[in-house]
């Protein structure tokens, strides 16, 4: 569960287009790790299809910006399925094809301006 404290910064966070920081928090480091340890540092994905790959992603089914309340939590407690899930990076990307876009965008480096 993330506390109220934690979840103020959070939505500040996603407002400023930081979200990226959350990633960084001792909170997510511990429990991204347990559950890669619950899942047996597999692909949750691949093992529904009969196939074992090695997971290195954990992925909030409901997505950090929707449900930042679900961030630190491993259970969803609407449908008491799992909200925490680890992943190989293949089947993430399947989840997030949003992102697919932002990469193939490719921003110039920040500090492209800063000089000239
Ligand atoms: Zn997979
Ligand atoms: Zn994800």
């Amino acid at each position: 569960m993330i506390s109220a404290a934690r979840l103020a910064q959070l939505r500040g966070l996603i407002q400023a287009g930081r979200d990226a920081l959350f990633y960084t928090w001792p909170e997510w480091l511990g429990l991204r790790l347990e559950v890669l340890r619950l899942d047996q540092y597999e692909c949750q994905s691949c093992k529904q299809r009969g196939r074992h790959r090695a997971a290195k992603i954990v992925h909030h089914v409901k997505h950090l910006k929707d449900r930042p309340d679900l961030a630190l939590s491993v259970w969803d407690p609407d449908t008491g399925e799992r909200q925490l899930v680890s992943l190989c990076k293949r089947c993430h990307e399947e989840q997030h094809p949003e992102s697919q876009r932002q990469f193939a965008r490719r921003r110039p480096p920040l500090t492209s301006e800063r000089w000239d």
